[in-house]
């Protein structure tokens, strides 16, 4: 890893991509975006599906073309010098593209000869058994499971040493137990110095790995927060309650929403200000009969709804 410290690993100002469809429609996968990623952190990119995640990490990677704005990689400027961007950082794919017959000490050292490398500087056994694979490191890649595959294309980003570490969905499709098993070495490379970004759709991943988190939709940055504020922001849950006579709820600061639909009401409240159980009190003193309730937390596409709704969007 280089000397060299920035305050802050990646800087994205007015950053836009529009991709050209086969029948020349323009698609503007991002528009106009600025983030910040600090030095140290584990940085959160978190959206749905087509928001462009993928698009922005691409960018970062090389693998895209901008089509305007300023990228800066760990104090480069992108559009001056690519090739120590490149260098400064190491991208994780989402796809578990292997070679099936490469072993995976050949394909570290194949990828460190790309990066130049120099042999006397490589270290492919100490990054082989900080993934755990050191065991496996003469056995083809069919030969691995998919957890051990995520793993290999973690060490393989890392053959250069790069201070940035990008991983795009690390454990879509993974199972819980190895879900854990690479947050934890996440948890690890960072305390080892390593900024971390990883794009996610899962809300859980976002919030249990990255203490800043910026969510992305259509193309457009709607907050970068500190984990800690954002969360405060995702107070949010759903109570619905089935019954009879059942009276009007007040909308205030402990209750955001309430739908009435003849023998059911859907409430929105804020369970840092109020809890279930005063809600239910309440409409039960108010003379209603409960029959049912159910409790749900705000998913991510209530938290898009409240943070459009006007809440503050701001970049921190
Ligand atoms: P995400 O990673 O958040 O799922 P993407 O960055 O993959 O989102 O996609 C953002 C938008 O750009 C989507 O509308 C997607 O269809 C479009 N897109 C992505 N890659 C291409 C491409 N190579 N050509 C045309 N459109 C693309």
């Amino acid at each position: 890893m280089s000397d060299y410290l920035p305050a802050n690993a990646i800087e994205i100002k007015n950053l836009s991509k529009i991709y050209q469809s086969k029948n020349k429609d323009s698609i503007v996968a991002l528009q106009n975006i600025d983030l910040t990623i600090k030095r140290g952190q584990i940085f959160g990119l978190l959206g749905p599906n087509g928001a462009g995640k993928s698009t922005t990490i691409n960018i970062l990677a090389g693998l895209v073309k901008k089509t305007s704005g300023i990228v800066n990689i760990w104090g480069i400027d992108l559009d001056k010098d690519e090739r120590n961007c490149r260098a400064s950082i190491g991208i994780v794919p989402q796809e578990l593209n292997l070679d099936p017959f490469f072993k995976p000490y050949d394909m570290l050292e194949i990828q460190a000869g790309f990066f130049g490398v120099p042999k006397s500087e490589r270290k492919t056994e100490e990054i082989l058994r900080a993934v755990g694979l050191w065991d496996k490191k003469d056995a083809p890649a069919r030969a691995l499971s998919g957890g051990m595959r995520r793993r290999l294309l973690i060490a393989k980003a890392m053959v250069h040493f790069p201070p940035i570490l990008v991983l795009d969905e690390p454990t879509a499709g993974v199972d819980l137990e190895l879900r854990q098993h690479l947050w934890e070495m996440v948890e690890e490379l960072n305390k080892q110095g390593i900024t971390i970004i990883l794009t996610t759709h899962y809300l859980e991943e976002a919030e249990m790995l990255c203490d800043h988190i910026a969510i992305i939709s259509k193309g457009e940055i709607m907050t970068s927060q500190p984990k800690e504020k954002l969360l405060s922001m995702m107070d949010s849950r759903l109570l619905k309650i089935t019954g009879d006579n059942l009276p009007n709820i007040p909308i205030n600061d402990m209750v955001s929403d309430v739908k009435t639909q003849d023998n059911e009401i859907i409430v929105t409240y804020h369970p840092s200000k109020i809890n279930a159980g005063q809600i239910l009190s309440m409409i039960h003193e108010k003379g209603g009969s409960i029959r049912d309730i159910s409790t749900e937390d705000a998913d991510l596409e209530d938290i898009f709804l409240e943070l459009t709704a006007g809440a503050h969007t701001g970049e921190e």
